[in-house]
């Protein structure tokens, strides 16, 4: 009888269990595919006499259903189960889990880039020590033996002399110090940038801190001119502030340059329009700079009668701020990863 038959099938259906993709297969060939039971079930309808046919067709559907709906919770139930399977989750179509990465820190991000524009102007890289003896530092740049910037408030002394004789051991106040050496060691033509850490005893705020970080550069050699200063730092500020930027040069004085000038560039925030940024001038100061001293070619042993040259410095801090609208230096040294996660990728 089809009726006893198909509650045969009910029950079958209900107490059946399906654990992995072979036996959700095996089900559906038997119960749902059209090769299946129920659908040779189906087919046998047309035997059935017209009175009972109805009734039987209602009991096929019922049978029909349940299949579908238990093939169904089976196949959910598998699926889920795989999710959670590290074997079975590799769907290549997925987009990928970024790695997490580390991320330069902005004053190395920006070091790197002065001195590969430098680098590309024909400049190579120096270094020289932090810990320096006063000649370095001060005395072979032309600083006066009463010049302020010798003082106690500015200089972290190591080892002070007494006589007439400079031989203090200092940290170093400006990377200038490798330019002495340079120029000590190798003759002319040298065109050289000096990065590094400097060091001032100075109360650390949002302004000013105790260490913190220059680049310099020299270019000494033959006819020299103030014109080739202008021309390499006005080549600085647009391949590092833009192309639209432009430099103004003021009047200025440091021991060791004659003459000297301030470097301004077009500000980048408001392209010279004025902000607070520029404090509405539309300018911002970047570099100290002028033509080296003839005392200072002098005292390194070269002859300033044959040769000239230039130099200029800058704080990558100040440059870091400016570029990335940083207004606290202690930010720098903090290493407080919500502040450095802000350059990842930059
Ligand atoms: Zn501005």
């Amino acid at each position: 009888m089809v009726t006893e038959r198909v509650k045969e099938l009910i029950s079958e259906i209900e107490q059946i269990t399906v654990d992995s993709k072979d036996q959700l297969e095996a089900f559906r060939l038997r119960y749902i595919s059209k090769k299946g039971v129920v659908t040779e079930l189906f087919e046998g309808l047309k035997n059935i006499p017209q009175e009972d046919r109805r009734a039987v067709g209602q009991e096929l559907n019922t049978l029909k259903n349940l299949a579908q709906n238990r093939f169904q919770e089976f196949n959910a139930a598998i699926e889920s189960a795989s999710d959670t399977n590290p074997e079975m989750v590799i769907d290549l179509t997925l987009p990928v889990v970024p790695n997490q990465q580390g991320s330069l820190h902005p004053l190395t991000i920006v070091r790197r880039r002065i001195i590969e524009i430098f680098e590309r102007m024909g400049f190579n890289v120096s270094y020289g020590p932090e810990i320096e003896k006063d000649w370095y530092n001060f005395s072979a740049l032309n600083f006066a033996d009463n010049h302020p910037a010798r003082e106690m408030q500015d200089t972290f002394f190591i080892s002070k002399s007494e006589g007439e004789v400079k031989d203090d051991m200092l940290l170093r106040t400006h990377t200038s110090n490798v330019q002495v050496r340079l120029m000590e060691r190798q003759k002319p033509p040298i065109r050289s940038i000096m990065p590094g850490r400097v060091f001032r005893n100075e109360a650390i705020s949002a302004r000013a801190h105790c260490v913190f970080h220059q680049v310099e550069g020299l270019y000494v050699d033959r006819n020299v001119s103030f014109k080739d200063l202008k021309d390499t730092l006005y080549h600085f500020a647009k391949e590092m502030f833009g192309k639209e930027s432009k430099i103004r040069l003021r009047p200025s004085y440091f021991p060791f340059t004659e003459p000297s000038a301030e470097i301004d560039v077009t500000c980048f925030i408001c392209k010279g329009k004025g902000c607070n940024i520029c404090k509405y001038t539309g300018w911002v100061e970047i570099a100290g700079s002028g033509m080296v001293d003839p005392n200072v070619l002098t005292n390194c042993g070269i002859d300033s009668e044959e040769y000239t040259g230039f130099a200029f410095g800058m704080g990558i801090e100040r440059i870091t701020m400016l570029r990335y609208g940083i207004n606290d230096l202690r930010l720098f040294t903090e290493n407080d990863v919500r502040f450095l996660r802000q350059f990842e990728g930059a």
